[in-house]
């Protein structure tokens, strides 16, 4: 069914489009007339989450959607990325933060520096909804700057200990995981600045607490890991070639996408 809404496009950017771009976009858009539309200026009214559309929303690849296949994603490109996220942000601002802080501030880092084994841990978990992440760099006196920030983490024997305070963390109050950033070294250190992983249930972390408020509890233990941006960790991250996966959900999903694409450009030609 073609989607209700067929948009304002003056420079015609839907020809530089390729079939599979312009498939995932339509079926985003239409997810997005039937479910999002309809309800959200209810929830507005509300002040809620609309929570039952995550299912749906990770039944359609949305989160992480251009991460491999191998972790459960959709492995599209970054150009369908962008689509997708337009097409949220159309129906509502909070539920695209929250699929893009899913996807490209949690799931993104983790796939980028985090180790084999924390991939495979949290990506197709974080892929099917069942896991949400979080980003918290924002901070109460230097904002988004991380030159001022002034969270630190400290190295011990069984971990590391975050200390600081974030604020406006989009998922913070929801999320099971959240990579938080800090300083490693001195508080002066710029050189020093890392992204850390807690998991938020467990080590009732203070930011998971977060959202778009000042964290009050300052002090966070979390498991041993940082998954830093280092140049150590972009050299791993070179090594590590995807293979292609054909059984997982995001592979099935990808396979659709594709085949109803294919369908689609057939019947055109006919
Ligand atoms: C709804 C929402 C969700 C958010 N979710 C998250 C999240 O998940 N994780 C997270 O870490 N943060 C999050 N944030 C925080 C957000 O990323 C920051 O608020 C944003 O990046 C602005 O940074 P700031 O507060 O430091 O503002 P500032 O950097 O202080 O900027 C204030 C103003 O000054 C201007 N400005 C700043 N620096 C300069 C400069 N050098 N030269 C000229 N002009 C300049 C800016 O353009 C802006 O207009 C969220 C914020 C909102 C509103």
């Amino acid at each position: 069914m073609a989607p209700k809404f067929q948009g304002v496009d003056f420079y015609d950017v839907d020809s530089l489009l390729s079939e599979e771009e312009r498939a995932v976009r339509d079926t985003v858009r239409a997810w997005v007339d039937e479910n999002l539309i309809p309800i959200i200026g209810e929830h507005y009214i509300e002040g809620r989450f609309p929570k039952q559309l995550v299912p749906q929303m990770a039944e359609l690849g949305l989160f992480g959607a251009n991460l491999p296949e191998e972790y459960g994603c959709a492995g599209l490109n970054n150009v369908a990325y962008g689509l997708i996220m337009q097409e949220l942000e159309r129906g509502d601002s909070g539920v695209r933060s929250f699929a893009s802080v899913q996807g490209a501030l949690a799931m993104y880092p983790i796939y980028a520096f985090g180790s084999d084994e924390q991939k495979r841990r949290w990506l197709p978990k974080m892929a099917s909804g069942e896991v949400i992440g979080c980003f918290g760099l924002t901070e109460p006196d230097y904002g988004s700057n991380p030159a001022g920030m002034i969270t630190v983490a400290k190295e011990t024997k069984d971990g590391w200990v975050l200390n600081g305070a974030k604020m406006w963390i989009t998922n913070g109050s929801t999320a099971q995981i959240a990579v938080v950033w800090a300083k490693a070294g001195k508080v002066n250190d710029v050189e020093s600045i890392r992204g850390s992983r807690p998991r938020t249930r467990r080590a009732s972390c203070p930011y998971a607490r977060a959202t778009r408020a000042r964290s009050s509890s300052r002090t966070c233990a979390c498991p041993r890991m940082p998954c830093c941006p280092s140049r150590a960790a972009s050299r791993r991250r070179s090594c590590v070639s995807p293979k292609p996966d054909t059984g997982s959900r995001g592979a099935r999903w990808a396979r659709r996408w594709r085949v109803s694409t294919k369908r689609r450009a057939t019947r055109r030609r006919a």
